[in-house]
């Protein structure tokens, strides 16, 4: 019997940054607070929450307290209100965002009509969708391409999407446009975590891919899997029906970007509970077999 994690998972440096920011952040203020969730893990915000953090969903909560931006960003008007305001602004925006954003505006100031792969709703999207000016084309993947003949297309991606999308999206352009210009925005940690799921898909017969269910990349992760195995996207060990592991010998476990080591150690614990191996219990990510950060 066997249970390992794929080698990339969990916490990448842009959640790593951003937490730290904020914790850093917390000790010098009494009352802060972050401007909607600071990654997209319930667990970790409530964790935050427990620490004095608090997530607020609109500007009229702030109240004039220190506020840390989010990871995914936030719009650029949103930056300029909260400027504004006049109060302190630790911006925990990733880097591989903020340059998804500086690039966008560089593909439009040139007369690119921009076209954003990614899921419209979501706040890095809305962010890198306010600094553009004009019409902008958002789309998950290429089926949802209008079907008309454009001029010169410049493509940028939200940083969790797929590499098979995107070459996906840029072919099905190649005959309705005279130029494409195409700007892989999707940032490493996306690619390196998805890239070990497959490979431990293959060797798998069940996968649980961990994160919230808010969280693109994790959401990402699950769909690449079902791919190859039986797949089930939980957030927390108390999900996990033993059931699920019944006659079965090769456990996968990956976790997204934003998921806490703690909550992938407590789930691995409890499979190795249901499989009757509580000998092979852990106490640190570091110690399931498979666990290797290389980025
Ligand atoms: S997934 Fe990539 S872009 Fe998103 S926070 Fe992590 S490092 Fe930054």
């Amino acid at each position: 019997m066997s249970v390992r994690i794929a080698r990339n998972s969990g916490f990448c440096f842009g959640v790593k940054r951003a937490i730290n920011l904020a914790l850093d952040a917390a000790k010098n203020h009494d009352s802060i607070i972050t401007l909607g969730p600071i990654i997209h893990n319930p667990q970790m915000v409530q964790k935050l929450a427990s620490e004095g953090i608090m997530s607020v969903d609109d500007t009229k909560e702030i109240n004039n307290r220190p506020t840390i931006i989010r990871s995914h960003g936030v719009k650029k008007e949103t930056l300029l209100e909260l400027q504004d305001f006049g109060i302190e602004i630790i911006n925990a925006t990733c880097p591989y965002v903020s340059k998804a954003q500086e690039q966008a505006q560089i593909l439009s100031k040139e007369g690119y009509q921009v076209i954003i792969m990614g899921d419209k709703d979501h706040p890095e999207v809305k962010a890198l969708r306010s600094y553009l000016d004009g019409e902008v084309i958002i789309v998950e993947n290429a089926s949802e391409l209008p079907a008309k003949k454009f001029g010169k297309i410049g493509i940028i991606c939200q940083t969790t999407r797929n590499i098979t999308d995107l070459e996906n999206l840029v072919q099905k352009l190649i005959s309705q446009s005279h130029e494409i210009r195409v700007i892989n925005t999707i940032c490493n940690a996306t690619s390196v975590r998805q890239e070990s799921t497959v490979e431990l898909a293959k060797q798998s017969e069940v996968m649980i891919v961990i994160g919230g269910k808010n969280s693109s990349n994790t959401k990402m992760l699950a769909k690449i899997s079902k791919n190859f195995v039986e797949t089930y996207h939980i957030e927390t060990e108390r999900e996990i029906e033993c059931k699920w592991f019944k006659d079965k010998v090769n456990i996968g476990i990956t976790a997204g970007a934003s998921t806490p080591d703690w909550i992938i150690v407590e789930v691995h614990n409890k499979i190795i509970k249901c499989m009757g191996n509580i000998d092979k219990k852990v106490d640190n990510i570091e110690d399931i077999p498979g666990f290797k950060e290389d980025e």
